[in-house]
């Protein structure tokens, strides 16, 4: 506890000497870029760590403008996590702006990308297989960061990277459970590509710069492939699929999550909670 709190709460003599040793010495700081990517250093460094995510809940990773706050703690931080993939260009840039004293990990390294339009699709992340590859380099990161604690942190990286794997074979199963014609789904943000290729699904969305036309590019999809549910993934196409929906008459199931966690008393407050409520969801509206 800073000395100042101690003094508010009246637990530390005001006439102490205020020496360096009086403070407890803080936890080291770790930064993610945004809030799933702090998920998985919080499930594996816990307390060990002050986790700091740039982007707070709902903020969208592609478009964001660090605060000078920001680029002191990118500086300062012992590990930054980033995905990657392309996704945080206003990253890279604090990067090269205020040369870090830490380590960076890139959480993505090593994985396959696929490509849309010979661009890498950065959301490589709603695969949990590649959860599996993000999570054991950043557990890999953090103990060589932080050595002292590096066999407390495998064994956590450990656990977590068999909860993933039962994540996955839980969401593959239940998938698997619903008929091949029927795993087609559509939605407003194409970031699901590496989700629909896990689990064999195909994932329509509309054309990049649809416009005014992704009303009808996305309602012609739908009645062709005779689709029974629609989904949102955040605030920049509920709107549209609202539109959608009331023009083809199907339900909104809800929302998917992609690209941020929910705030702790929502539906997706971790990593392997949003993968749970997004193929739930999905099941739902496959099967209805
Ligand atoms: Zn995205």
């Amino acid at each position: 506890m800073q000395r100042r709190a101690l003094l508010a709460l009246g637990l530390a003599s005001p006439t102490a000497p205020a020496s360096p040793q009086a403070v407890a010495p803080a936890r080291p700081e770790v930064v993610a870029s945004f809030t799933i990517l702090g998920d998985f250093v919080r499930q594996i460094a816990g307390p060990r760590v002050s986790l700091r995510t740039l982007l707070a809940l709902e903020a969208d990773p592609h478009e964001f403008a660090p605060r000078p706050s920001d680029a002191v703690a990118v500086r300062d931080a012992v590990l930054v996590v980033r995905n990657g993939l392309g996704l945080e260009p206003w990253l890279d840039r604090l990067l090269r702006a205020a040369p870090p004293r830490g380590r960076v990990v890139t959480a993505s390294d090593g994985i396959g990308p696929l490509l849309v339009n010979a661009v890498p699709d950065p959301h490589a992340w709603l695969d949990p297989m590649n959860a599996q590859l993000y999570a054991r380099r950043i557990g890999n990161a953090l103990a060589a960061a932080l050595p002292a604690q590096a066999a407390a942190l495998q064994a956590a990286t450990e656990a977590y990277l068999a909860r993933l794997a039962r994540l996955q074979q839980r969401c593959a199963d239940r998938f698997a459970a619903v008929p091949a014609d029927r795993r087609v789904f559509v939605v407003g943000h194409p970031g699901f590509g590496y989700f629909a290729a896990r689990f064999g699904l195909e994932m329509l969305a509309p054309p990049r710069q649809a416009g005014a036309g992704a009303v009808a590019a996305l309602v012609r999809q739908v009645r062709a492939r005779r689709l029974r549910a629609l989904y949102f993934t955040g605030p920049e196409d509920a709107a549209l699929m609202r539109r959608v929906a009331a023009e083809v008459g199907l339900p909104v199931l809800g929302r998917l999550f992609a690209e941020t966690l929910s705030a702790s008393d929502g539906l997706a407050p971790s990593y392997e909670a949003l993968i749970r409520h997004d193929t739930t969801l999905l099941v739902t509206g496959m099967s209805a």
